[in-house]
């Protein structure tokens, strides 16, 4: 190490000249401007191009990670090397009381052409040449991480001096200093480093100091390069110990492994549902690993869940959470996406609008789907823990993503009247046992399976023996609405189905008498009733109420009234459109009773539409319901009693 008084001190090519004459005299100095656009270039990677001055780390670690990957690459191509047995590694030192920071490898180190070369071009990148050379010689692979040329300049974010001694690998090389301030240009200088590589001195800012206490920078290193091939040692500790298990082939890795890194990269004691370890080289170049958890927060209700999957470039953190990688409804997921193509360099804001993002965001989810697909053909009872976890997003996901509706459609599962109780169907699955007669599919909306097995409105389906679909959450009742049809068969609300028994049940009473009754009704209730009529689709029900708005559905209304703020005028029982069975007993009994006492049969008869109301949730103020409801009873007991 030098001394700290001649680190301090090279400001000028004088100043530096009496330096070297005491501490190094056989040492040369060159002053070098930097180009004239430079400084411009500078200004934009120290004050717009990141967001997070602490991403300089980041970037110089990847350099000395490339520069450890070139030089194994010199190795394994026989070419002799300097200090041939000394390993790859990246060491990290932080002097708090001195305010530095420095970085070293024992990579492919510079020649003094080579600083000038490829630290003193903004724009011009070394990697990015030797890559085109590789890709020429067409001779191995070297995995890069940088190709944009600008990455070193962002150690000016945080450094107000930057020194930089390095040894080529080449073995008849002699180590030199190239040492910025940022502004103006660099100056040159001999050095007697014996060692093979690079050692990075940044003196911090005084905004920057942070920087030089271990923790920070070891939280940091953690963040950004935990996944980095060559080891890290921060103040003599290993850092990265995890490898990148989402590069390696899908055959060597055990399912400990995969849940190890889960568990690690997660933050969850629990192992995965399920897994997705996808590659791809077209159009993209694509390393993912892609996790379900078992459990989910937003499932138990406690708010909403931010997608942990994380970004890379070739193993090093590009995005943590990256926001516009996956669609919204997919943000259950955990894991790591790495894309080769993805420029190292780019800011957070520039990522998020980028075409290349939403090409991956579509890659990633159509493979995720498919994945969910053949889960559910392969492993039908991990599917079913899957889907009563995070089911709720492939809904949510179909009323707000148009792209994916269709591949979404084939995942969703309802209970139904022709499985058993708790068991659940496929749309697919469904159309597959409709009769020949039956042209649509039908969903019937209700809080519980008693409840529809109990609502007048399934009689008729149950009647003419068709399946019906039983939609217990209220989303599902949008979802339906977004769909519109499967497989080119509408999907219909029982509530709003037009479908008739096939053969009405024997009434006793007449055609006239049945319509008498409803237009006595009718003229009865008047305005309170939109419609009264004999209906064609109850067995075992008195009556039903139906909205009289095509458009509105029960659940609708009791969203409308649940979303009702204080202040607003009260909404009101909707106008309804009311159904009579005339082979129910009290039907009948009705129609006789209306002759011989009207008062009592309209008291009964209004009693029949409020409870019908209720039963539809079409009810808004129940207080004449049970009222009425007394009185009747206390009728009744009169006359026992009399
Ligand atoms: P990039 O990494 O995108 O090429 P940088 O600005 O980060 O651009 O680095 C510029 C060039 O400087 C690199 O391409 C590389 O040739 C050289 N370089 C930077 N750091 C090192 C290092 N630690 N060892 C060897 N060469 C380095
Ligand atoms: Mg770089």
């Amino acid at each position: 190490m030098k001394s700290r008084k001649q680190q301090l001190d090279v400001q000028t090519s004088r100043s530096y000249f009496m330096q070297s004459f005491y501490f190094e005299p056989m040492s040369q100095s060159e002053k070098h401007v930097f180009q004239a656009e430079i400084q411009q270039l500078l200004d934009l990677v120290i004050h717009s191009l990141y967001t997070d001055r602490e991403i300089f780390v980041r970037e110089l670690i990847s350099n000395a990670a490339d520069a450890c990957e070139k030089l194994r690459y010199l190795q394994t191509s026989g070419q002799p090397v300097l200090q041939p047995d000394v390993a790859p590694v990246i060491q990290i030192q932080t002097d708090e009381a001195a305010g530095t920071v420095t970085l070293s490898d024992t990579g492919i180190g510079m020649s003094r052409a080579e600083l000038v070369e490829n630290l003193g071009t903004i724009a011009h990148s070394g990697t990015k040449a030797f890559v085109k050379q590789l890709a020429e010689a067409k001779q191995g692979q070297a995995s890069l991480i940088g190709q944009f040329g600008v990455g070193f300049y962002s150690a000016f974010m945080a450094a107000r001096k930057v020194s930089v001694v390095s040894r080529s690998a080449s073995p008849d090389g002699t180590a030199s200093e190239w040492v910025s301030e940022g502004a103006g240009g660099y100056e040159l200088r001999d050095n007697d480093s014996t060692q093979r590589g690079t050692r990075i001195t940044l003196e911090l800012k005084d905004d920057a100091k942070h920087f030089s206490k271990e923790s920070e920078l070891e939280r940091i290193i953690k963040r950004y390069s935990s996944f980095v091939p060559v080891p890290i040692e921060l103040n003599g500790r290993r850092l990265n110990t995890l490898q990148a298990l989402w590069t390696r082939s899908k055959s060597e890795i055990k399912d400990e492994e995969y849940n190890e890194f889960y568990q690690y990269i997660g933050h969850d004691h629990q192992p995965p549902l399920l897994r997705l370890h996808f590659n791809a080289d077209a159009p993209l170049s694509i390393q993912s690993l892609l996790f379900v958890p078992q459990s989910n927060i937003e499932t138990m209700g406690l708010g909403r869940v931010e997608s942990e999957v994380n970004l890379y470039c070739k193993k090093v953190l590009i995005q943590s959470k990256a926001k516009h990688l996956l669609p919204e409804w997919l943000r259950f997921l955990k894991g790591v996406v790495d894309s080769e193509d993805l420029p190292l360099n780019i800011s957070r804001e520039t990522m998020q609008d980028s075409a290349l993002m939403q090409k991956l965001n579509k890659v990633l989810a159509s493979r995720f789907l498919k994945h969910l697909d053949e889960t559910s053909e392969k492993d039908p009872s991990t599917y079913e823990k899957f889907y009563s976890e995070h089911g709720r997003f492939l809904k949510e996901g179909v009323i707000t993503d148009f792209s994916h509706r269709e591949a979404l459609s084939r995942l969703l599962r309802f209970a139904s009247s022709s499985l058993d109780a708790g068991k659940k169907t496929s749309f697919a699955d469904y159309v597959k046992r409709m009769p020949a007669d039956q042209k649509e599919i039908y969903c019937l909306l209700a809080p519980s399976r008693e409840a529809a097995l109990a609502s007048p409105h399934f009689e008729v389906f149950a009647a003419r023996k068709y399946e019906v679909l039983f939609l217990h959450e209220p989303i599902d009742e949008f979802v339906v609405e977004h769909l519109g049809s499967f497989e080119g068969k509408d999907l219909k609300l029982a509530e709003k189905a037009s479908l008739d028994l096939a053969d009405s049940p024997a009434s006793t009473l007449s055609e006239e008498q049945s319509a008498g009754l409803s237009s006595w009704i009718k003229a009865t209730f008047g305005d309170r009733v939109n419609e009264v009529r004999v209906s064609k689709r109850l067995v075992g029900s008195p009556a039903v109420a139906l909205d009289s708005d095509p458009y509105m559905t029960s659940s609708m209304r009791r969203l409308m009234r649940a979303s009702r703020k204080d202040g607003d005028s009260e909404v009101g029982s909707p106008r309804c459109d009311f159904e009579i069975n005339p082979a129910h007993d009290l039907v009948s009994r009705l129609e006789n009773l209306r002759h011989k006492d009207a008062a009592l049969a309209a008291k009964v008869a209004e009693q029949l539409y409020d409870n019908a109301r209720a039963a539809a949730g079409l009810l808004e103020d129940p207080r004449e319901l049970l009222k009425r409801s007394n009185e009747l009873l206390a009728e009744l007991l009169a006359s026992k009693q009399s």
